[in-house]
């Protein structure tokens, strides 16, 4: 089923979601909804929270498949940084340059309850940063600087008014 994607300034997306502590029939339901969804907007990343649950849960669409992330968390950020246009399902047509770490190491728990590590690094490592903040009320202009904030949200405003 696609999900309706809570749009900016919703507050939900503001809210810190909680851990999954057991992968059951409802969260397996709700990642294959995330899936579809995701592929449904064209998206290459989606939080639990857009979809209006608070749940530690993220898809990514990485080279291949999209593919589900439970309890991610954020081990290791590279000092080197790499700067890139993002987007985001929750601000359609806003694309800010933002600054991230170049490649990082993420703990997560795999759908079948095992946690795993995995590394990942440009595009990717980038989609990571931005869903798993996500789950802790973390929007991608809270890394753009002040002023050039305003000018993004004006922007993003005027077009949701069409
Ligand atoms: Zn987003």
């Amino acid at each position: 089923m696609v999900l309706k994607i809570k749009k900016y300034p919703d507050p939900i997306l503001r809210k810190k979601c909680q851990e999954v502590k057991e992968v059951t029939e409802e969260i397996k339901n709700l990642c294959r909804d995330m899936i579809e969804t995701l592929v449904e907007n064209q998206g290459i990343g989606l939080a639990a929270p857009q979809v209006g649950e608070l749940k530690r849960i993220i898809v990514v669409q990485t080279e291949k498949e999209p593919e589900v992330f439970l309890n991610p968390k954020i081990l290791k950020k590279s000092r080197e940084t790499i700067l890139i246009e993002e987007g985001c399902l929750s601000f359609p047509n806003l694309f800010p340059k933002i600054k991230r770490a170049k490649e990082v190491e993420i703990k997560v728990l795999d759908p079948k309850g095992k946690t795993i590590q995995i590394k990942a690094k440009g595009l990717a490592a980038c989609v990571f940063q931005h869903e798993i903040d996500h789950l802790d009320g973390i929007l991608f202009i809270d890394h753009v600087r002040v002023g050039r904030r305003i000018w993004e949200l004006l922007k993003f405003y005027k077009r949701g008014k069409k």
